[in-house]
């Protein structure tokens, strides 16, 4: 028995070998990011760090919000029949192309946003990246939500593809990876349903509350009210690319929503928000 056990042993570590040598020559994975960029607060990454965990990929199910109606204090940002609601980033109509009830980003052609401001609102966005998929990484189905165009709420393709965590589908890009990837498949429609609280400051213009963020992505929550550290890096000149987010001078609690165009074609469609009547409540 005990030669027996030693021959199997014997056998376990031979056949390890190849094993252990074909790992070894399997190449690594490279995920695309940044380790010359400043440290995030917390002391653990670098802004943009391609070595931040990767979330755990959730499937989600076909999302309760998915096509969700607006409810009767909603305001309709778009239903397919128009753009009359959105403006270019420079002022002017918004140009992006219209097809059946969706518009889609027209790579070159600017962002746009909305022409009305909410404070502490609740946004539903429906979004789909295009299929096939096209380009890799941040150049993948990139789009997203620019609140004041200051806080970015990621749109990109993170199905099957990675980036890093800090600007993943659904993270709030330069801050907060998601807590998981629910992203669904390229062409695929998919949902955001957001909840934001604006950021305040005194009269003294000290900030007295940090924005406050809350992201369900197809259903899953994957922002749990997030503080967010301040402006999102590269969306505006206060935080270049690639630096450590800081909050810019104060500003109203009423903020746009803006639609990023980053080169890709994606597209959006039933898109409403109402407030939360926050303020009221307290
Ligand atoms: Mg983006």
């Amino acid at each position: 028995m005990k030669n027996k056990l030693m021959a199997l042993t014997l056998f376990a570590a031979v056949s390890a070998v190849p094993l252990l040598a074909q790992a070894a020559a399997a190449p690594a994975e490279v995920i695309e990011g940044f380790t010359d960029t400043p440290m995030q607060p917390n002391g653990k990454w670098h802004v943009h760090d391609p070595a931040r965990p990767q979330p755990q990929v959730v499937t989600p199910a076909n999302s309760f919000s998915h096509a969700a109606l607006p409810p009767s204090d909603a305001e309709v940002l778009f239903d397919g029949k128009g753009l009359a609601k959105w403006q270019k980033a420079g002022g002017g109509d918004a140009t992006w192309k219209m097809s059946d009830n969706y518009m889609e980003s027209a790579p070159q052609g600017g962002g746009i946003r909305t022409r009305g401001k909410w404070a502490d609102f609740q946004l539903h966005v429906e979004f789909a990246t295009p299929k096939p998929a096209q380009g890799g990484g941040q150049g993948r189905g990139n789009s997203g939500i620019l609140i004041n165009q200051m806080y970015e709420v990621q749109v990109l393709d993170s199905y099957e593809s990675k980036t890093y965590a800090d600007g993943q589908a659904a993270s709030i890009y330069g801050q907060s990876p998601p807590l998981v990837n629910a992203c669904k498949a390229p062409g695929e429609w998919q949902t955001y349903d957001i909840l934001f609280e604006s950021p305040r400051w005194n009269a003294q213009g000290e900030l007295t509350k940090k924005a406050v963020i809350t992201v369900l992505h197809n259903g899953v929550v994957v922002q749990n009210r997030y503080e967010l550290t301040g402006c999102t890096d590269g969306i505006n000149n206060a935080v270049p690319w690639r630096t450590l987010s800081k909050y810019a001078a104060p500003h109203p609690p009423e903020c746009f929503i803006e639609l990023q165009d980053h080169s890709n074609p994606v597209r959006y469609r039933n898109i409403w928000v109402r407030s939360m009547h926050l303020e009221a409540n307290q």
